[in-house]
């Protein structure tokens, strides 16, 4: 199946989803995806903690406000 190259589209062919960084959930503030292998793009995004300290967190977690903070103890 041929797909037009197209907008929406990296050249990997990972689907582009609306970018996170630089936003704040909590405690945190995006700083970059990060790809997993093997797992859904635009699903995991690295963070960084107001403590200094330097996460990983679910997108989905992040929005939903489930992680505010990173996971050494620090509390939102
Ligand atoms: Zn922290």
């Amino acid at each position: 199946m041929t797909r037009s190259t197209g907008r929406g589209y990296g050249r990997k062919g990972i689907p582009r989803a609306p970018s996170l960084v630089g936003a704040r959930y909590g405690r945190l503030v995006v700083t970059g995806r990060d790809c997993t292998p093997g797992e859904a793009p635009n699903v995991f995004w690295a963070c960084l903690c107001d403590c200094g300290a330097s996460t990983v967190a679910r997108a989905d977690r992040l929005r939903s406000g489930k992680t505010r903070a990173c996971a050494r103890g620090c509390r939102a």
